[in-house]
């Protein structure tokens, strides 16, 4: 092989390379995973203020049941004083009728909030199951999606080790002063730093080249860079053959 040879070997594996590029492969999922996350966190943080609120309504019901036997107490000793002490003022009488009127609102009330906070409880433990679904189904997606992320990504890193390997051995059949044009243009060019002339124009960046380095190209005598792009221009009868 050639100088020309080699570097248009290694132009090619340049372009085969930037095809198996894993950042431009593995960017869709990537991105999903990085959503998945976030979506996990958002869920969890809501099981968690839900969780919260459970709590208080837990502790104000529990408190409420201890209120009811109390309620219930109080009425039960008006009711019975009301009984036991025939002979009250009708000032007393009142009194005690007020006192079990407003132990029985209080126990009325008492129960209907009860019943208010029972339901609101049962319809948290409803919603946390149904949250706690979702998190499970979004962690399961997450996990199959790492996966396939991370087999993937070994299948990109092993593809990339060829290219690189092999770009290696290429480079070891040119002299340094080729070897040096070579880096400079994969610098500025990594996926095609070596391009064919095309009549006048750079394969490349597609611009018009003076007569003078048309002919130094086609000469082949020296390596010739594009000078807008950097690429090595190489002639096109070479091209041909390959
Ligand atoms: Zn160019």
């Amino acid at each position: 092989m050639d100088k020309i040879e080699i570097l248009m070997a290694l132009g090619e594996n340049n372009r085969e390379r930037s095809k198996v590029d894993p950042k431009k492969q593995l960017g869709p999922i990537y991105r999903e995973i990085r959503d998945l996350k976030s979506a996990i966190l958002a869920a969890e943080k809501q099981l968690n203020h839900m969780a919260r609120e459970y709590q208080e309504k837990k502790e104000e019901l529990d408190q409420l049941l201890l209120d009811v036997p109390k309620w219930t107490a109080d009425i039960a000793k008006a009711k019975e004083r009301m009984i036991r002490q025939r002979g009250l003022s009708l000032k007393d009488m009142l009194e005690i009728q007020q006192e079990v009127a407003k132990a029985e609102e209080n126990q009325l009330l008492g129960e209907a909030k009860a019943i208010d906070l029972q339901n609101k409880l049962a319809a948290y433990t409803k919603e946390k199951s149904i949250a706690q679904a979702r998190i499970k189904e979004l962690k399961a997606q997450f996990n199959q999606r790492a996966t396939i992320y991370n087999q993937e990504k070994a299948k990109a890193d092993l593809q990339m080790a060829s290219f690189a390997a092999k770009e290696e051995e290429l480079m070891e059949g040119l002299d340094p002063e080729t070897a040096a044009l070579y880096q400079d243009a994969i610098r500025s060019n990594p996926d095609n730093p070596v391009v064919i002339l095309e009549k006048d124009i750079c394969g490349g960046c597609r611009i018009g080249l003076s007569k003078h380095m048309v002919k130094l190209v086609n000469h082949g005598d020296k390596l010739i860079c594009c000078e807008n792009c950097m690429r090595i221009l190489l002639p096109s009868h070479k091209g041909a053959k390959e």
